[in-house]
């Protein structure tokens, strides 16, 4: 049996898309109802159907809904819950997909006291953003961790689990703190330094803007699609995991002055253990099927 039947999804982005996409393809019978702050946003996707209804307001969106799910950035949660608060039937069960989980918690709890609040994150994006950036196939073989805090009503939970199962992804259930503080070392750290990268990079007086585009291929490339991502949610991100985000920020800042010290009194040794060890962290990532084996990430060197 279906977790649910109708499903209502607030904010029609990359991730809200491709819920949608993904319900047309695993849970035909689903029914989606969809809303979006913004009136172009809610055109393009009445015109490309991704949802059996798009509505107006976010109350008619949600007054039959059994799962509503937000997908609007983290620092909007708060508002979006607010704005469903008078519709909301009583047995819906409300989830999100936010990148940081403990403020989104704390958030909806204080618009939505009485809910059933089943807080989710489904570890797969890319760097576009909007309705015609998402695909069903986005959530395959990722990893969507379910964080319900402590008390969160159990069937509910396992519905929300199952219904990501459903949409391909694999599922872990996780504390909202310990899932802010991984995400933090394997995603919110990242995105640091890939925008630290590019920023300096064009700050840079003695290397040109056009040297710096033409030999990107060395790396720096690599980074530009990370540094790419939506500035608002990266905004939102940072700033609502501000704690995991600085502990983790800490202990990298320590690293870095390790590998100066290393290169400034020529240990060619450490650099040697370590790139060894970062290496065979890239093996594990493929052996579990969490990115392609391809060289140079499958580029087309014809
Ligand atoms: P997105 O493509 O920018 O879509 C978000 C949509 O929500 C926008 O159309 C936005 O409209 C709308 N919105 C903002 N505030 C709203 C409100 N109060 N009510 C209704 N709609 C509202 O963003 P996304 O990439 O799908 O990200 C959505 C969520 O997923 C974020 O919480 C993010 O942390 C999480 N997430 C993202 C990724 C990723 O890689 N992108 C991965 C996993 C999880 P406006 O443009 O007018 O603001």
């Amino acid at each position: 049996m279906l977790p649910f039947s109708r499903v209502t999804i607030i904010g029609l982005g990359l991730i809200g898309s491709s819920i949608a996409r993904g319900i047309r393809q695993h849970m035909p019978s689903v029914r989606v109802t969809g809303h979006d702050a913004d009136p172009a946003v809610r055109e393009t996707a009445a015109r490309i159907g991704l949802c059996d209804d798009v509505t107006d307001t976010p109350g008619a969106a949600v007054i039959d809904a059994d799962l509503v799910i937000l997908c609007v950035p983290v620092g909007a949660m708060g508002e979006a819950a607010a704005a469903i608060a008078t519709d909301l039937p009583g047995d819906a069960i409300v989830s999100d997909v936010g990148s940081c989980k403990e403020s989104v918690v704390a958030a909806v709890r204080a618009a939505l006291p009485d809910a059933v609040f089943v807080p989710a994150h489904p570890v797969a994006g890319t760097e576009n953003s909007g309705p015609e950036a998402g695909f069903a196939s986005l959530f395959h073989g990722r990893w969507c961790i379910v964080t319900p805090p402590e008390g969160t009503d159990a069937p509910a939970t396992e519905r929300v689990a199952e219904f990501w199962r459903r949409l391909g992804a694999d599922v872990e259930t996780m504390a909202p703190g310990h899932h802010d503080r991984v995400l933090a070392i394997t995603s919110h750290l990242p995105h640091l330094i890939a925008y630290t990268i590019v920023g300096t990079a064009s700050d840079l007086e003695e290397v040109t803007q056009s040297e710096v585009i033409k030999y990107s291929a060395g790396g720096f490339r690599d980074f530009t699609r990370i540094a790419a991502s939506d500035p608002t949610m990266w905004r939102d991100v940072f700033l609502a995991n501000r704690e995991g985000v600085l502990e983790m920020l800490q202990r990298f800042s320590e690293d870095l002055s390790a590998l100066q010290r290393a290169i400034r009194w020529g240990k060619g040794d450490e650099l040697f253990d370590l790139f060894t060890r970062t290496r065979a962290v890239r093996r594990s990532i493929i052996e579990q099927g969490q990115d392609d084996a391809a060289p140079d990430f499958g580029r087309s060197h014809d």
